[in-house]
């Protein structure tokens, strides 16, 4: 039997182009979010930490994949909030999952659960959490983590994480911030957090101070590529890539092939 797919969160930058993703190779997907901005793909409104909520919306739908990438903007919430949303909400999905029989479970972290500020270059998933996370949202993130990793194989439910650093839509490469900013505004709708952070330095002319000697390593990531490691995770939490390679209860970094300098 195909899947059915539920994309919690996708009315947001990634979660849209997941639930696309899915939708144009033929599959069944809804979106569960608290914000409905888009009406071709069926639609669920709902907070996720509502446990009620999450339990009536999964039996609707009959979601057999869940693909979790809500939370509130790293910079954008109250911390209780962030504990709202990422912990308990993800605690109310991972209950209603093995309550209804859910078969598979993917869910978005980001890879600053490991930073603690220090350089971090060439690591791999071994790496330790940080031992003490830079904000709240990491905090969360780290603790939303743990409770999806703990559930795998509890109930026949595959859980996955997947560790994206920053996430752009579709842009290449420009030297003028003018000009990457003006073809991302055009290429990018629905990123709310990097084109609005670098418009507002941009127009408050803060665009003049340069930390570092131009050559500090950073990780972005093509949001299509993001999505399209979930739809490969999803995929994969069934079929592993090996008997070695399993999917599930494993944690992968999303990251791009080659090294971007800002
Ligand atoms: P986004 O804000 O565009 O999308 C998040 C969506 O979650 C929004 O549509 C929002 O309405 C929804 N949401 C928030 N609270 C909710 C709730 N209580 N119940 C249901 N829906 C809720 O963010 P994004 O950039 O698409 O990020 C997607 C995921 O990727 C997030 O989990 C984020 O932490 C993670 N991530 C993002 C980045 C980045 O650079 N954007 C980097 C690393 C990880």
């Amino acid at each position: 039997m195909p899947d059915v797919y539920l994309v919690i969160g996708g009315s947001g930058l990634l979660g849209r182009h997941i639930a696309k993703q899915l939708q144009d190779r033929g599959d069944n997907v809804s979106v569960l979010d608290i914000v409905q901005r888009y009406d071709d793909i069926p639609f669920y409104h709902g907070d996720i930490s509502d446990e009620g909520v999450v339990l009536s919306v999964l039996q609707q739908c009959g979601a057999t994949c869940i693909i979790h990438c809500a939370s509130p903007h790293a910079k954008s919430a109250a911390p209780e909030q962030f504990w709202k949303v990422n912990v308990d909400g993800t605690k109310a999905l991972i209950a209603a999952s093995t309550r209804l029989g859910i078969n598979k479970f993917v869910y978005t972290s980001s890879s600053g659960v490991v930073f603690d500020g220090s350089d971090l270059e060439n690591i791999d998933e071994s790496h330790p959490y940080a031992r003490k996370p830079l904000d709240v949202y990491m905090e969360t993130k780290v603790q939303a983590e743990k409770i999806v990793l703990a559930a795998n194989g509890k109930d026949g439910l595959s859980t996955v994480v997947l560790r994206p650093s920053g996430i752009f839509g579709k842009v290449s490469r420009y030297s003028s911030i003018t000009f990457c900013l003006f073809i991302h505004s055009l290429h990018s709708p629905g990123d709310r957090q990097l084109i609005a952070g670098l418009y507002a330095t941009y127009m408050t002319g803060r665009t003049n101070i340069q930390i570092g000697n131009n050559r500090n390593l950073t990780d972005w990531t093509a949001v299509a590529n993001v999505a399209d490691a979930h739809v490969l995770a999803a995929d994969r939490l069934s079929t592993p890539i090996s008997p070695d390679a399993p999917v599930a209860g494993e944690i992968f970094f999303i990251t791009n092939d080659e090294p971007w300098y800002f």
